[in-house]
């Protein structure tokens, strides 16, 4: 019997859970470790920040579903990795400790056979001082911070209804941040329900972001082919923005948030204030607080994690430059390579380089989209690690294990831009592969067959399709396996 733990139970640490009982069978033994009772489904998040939907449509307890699937569950937070085991086991394990009000103080050991990080991201509020719920701005990221957003939001549209202009700031609160499109998705949320209510003339809605062009999504922009014509992500966001009157700061690094200023930064070295009555700026993102010790106690944190937090695995991290990079260098099993039983998969690996172009300001300021791991990616990325433990329980260490590189491996990403079955809309893309391949598309980095984007309200039908999809997936309800992820 082998004992499989994984840790997080987001997008993509909850498919591998899913996929293991369901391919390894009785025999093996399946072990979720995450911090929160629910499953969040982060995408709708967005929706739940301007009060179109409540935090039970997002959401839904874990416990029920790992019962019944025969998983267990250790609601705790896993604090250490110890790969070798200590000086009273060979076994590697996991240090944790307990959330579970039941079990509230207790600490304990989880030993594996096979681990897979699935620990997503640390929501980094603290590299811009006065960001965040805890600072002067709102966040989507949580449920819980996307209900004190819908509040916020109601509050400035109360204010505009009495009459009185309000500033509306969206965008991301870091040079270095990812998930734009996220960012995107927001502000066109925001505009659409202003418009709802009846008083767009009095909001100046503002999109602040790291990406040099719009349309870049951290993804380096994108070549669309359309109706036989070739488009670029750049011309058609830009058309948006302007047919909704968004006005777009690019480029920006925000250095700090005081109360109802942005302070940025942009890539020319300026420096400039946006003023606001209602911001929501996404964190950076880094890897969570998980320390790393060897068998005899020495900390070899920098050994299993990058200096971002995020597990090392199969990728080439010789930091070459970034005009020299290829897609080869993004990692296929997801392995990490001192101890080839431990997976890190979802934001929890760390990405080889950024694939949109990274630049300095004259002072030095690093303006870097980072690589985003969206939802699609993530999910295959959980599979791929259990068939991956499936040959290797099977077939032993010389077992073929799977594999699927982001640059192997396409994602389709629609972005809302207002819900309501009659007026809602939305930005559909798909791109293939995520991480560009000049070597095999030496133009566009892309295939241009299986490039597109189309905005309209059959978009908004798609995005709430997926909704209701992929909760009825995570809740492992009948032929769940059958939705791809
Ligand atoms: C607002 C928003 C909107 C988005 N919209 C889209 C979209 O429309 N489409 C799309 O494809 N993607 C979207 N994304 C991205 C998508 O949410 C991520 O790609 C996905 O959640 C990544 O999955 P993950 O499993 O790596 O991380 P997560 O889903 O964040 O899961 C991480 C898990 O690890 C747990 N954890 C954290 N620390 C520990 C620890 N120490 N020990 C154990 N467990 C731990 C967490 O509690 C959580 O269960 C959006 C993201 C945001 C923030």
């Amino acid at each position: 019997m082998a004992r499989v733990v994984i840790l997080g139970a987001g997008v993509a640490g909850h498919t591998a859970a899913l996929h293991a009982k369901r391919l390894l069978g009785k025999e093996h033994e399946i072990i979720v470790i995450s911090p929160n009772s629910k499953y969040n489904w982060i995408p709708s998040n967005i929706w739940v920040g301007v009060g179109k939907m409540s935090a039970e449509q997002v959401t839904f307890p874990l416990a029920p579903v790992y019962t019944k699937k025969g998983i267990t569950f250790h609601q705790a937070l896993a604090r250490e990795i110890h790969p070798e085991g200590d000086t009273t086991t060979n076994s590697g394990f996991v240090s944790v400790s307990y959330t579970d009000p039941a079990r509230s103080g207790e600490e304990g050991k989880v030993e594996y056979d096979f681990l897979v990080n699935a620990t997503g991201p640390k929501l980094n509020f603290a590299a811009t001082p006065g960001l965040g719920p805890d600072g002067h701005t709102v966040s989507v990221c949580t449920f819980g911070h996307a209900i004190e957003a819908a509040k916020s939001l109601k509050e400035v549209i109360a204010v505009m209804k009495s009459g009185k202009r309000q500033a509306i700031a969206v965008g991301v609160g870091h040079g270095t941040c990812t998930c734009e499109g996220a960012a995107f998705e927001y502000a066109f949320n925001v505009e659409h329900e202003i418009r709802a209510a009846g008083v767009r003339d009095l909001a100046d809605i503002t999109y602040i972001t790291n990406e040099y062009e719009l349309g870049d999504f951290g993804v380096g922009g994108m070549i669309f082919s359309q109706q036989g014509f070739q488009t670029s992500s750049k011309m058609w966001t830009e058309s948006l923005f302007r047919e909704r009157n968004i006005k777009a700061i690019l480029g920006a690094h925000v250095e700090k948030i005081e109360p109802h200023e942005v302070h940025y930064e942009l890539a020319d070295g300026t420096k400039d204030v946006l003023n606001f009555d209602f911001a929501m700026l996404l964190p950076p993102f880094r890897g969570v607080d998980m320390k790393a010790f060897d068998k005899t106690g020495v900390d070899i944190t920098d050994k299993l994690f990058a200096p971002s937090g995020f597990m090392k695995v199969d990728a080439d991290y010789s930091g070459k430059p970034y005009e020299e990079w290829l897609a080869s260098d993004w990692p296929k099993t997801y392995r990490n390579p001192l101890y080839p039983n431990i997976f890190a998969v979802g934001i929890a690996f760390a990405p080889p380089h950024q694939i949109s172009k990274p630049r300095k300001s004259p002072n030095g300021t690093l303006i870097a989209p980072s690589p985003p791991r969206t939802g699609m990616p993530s999910g295959i990325m959980g599979k791929t690690a259990i068939l991956s433990i499936q040959a290797l329980i099977k077939s032993g260490v010389d077992a073929d294990v799977a594999s699927a590189s982001m640059s192997d491996m396409g994602a389709a990403c629609v972005a809302s831009a207002g819900s309501g079955m009659k007026l809602g809309s939305a930005a559909s893309m798909t791109m293939y592969p995520v991480v560009p391949d000049y070597v095999k598309y030496p133009n566009t980095g892309r295939s241009l067959d299986d490039t597109y984007g189309e905005i309209g309200l059959a978009g908004h039908w798609i995005k709430l399709l997926l909704h209701y999809m992929f909760i009825y997936k995570a809740k492992a309800r009948f032929g769940w396996f059958l939705i791809p992820e």
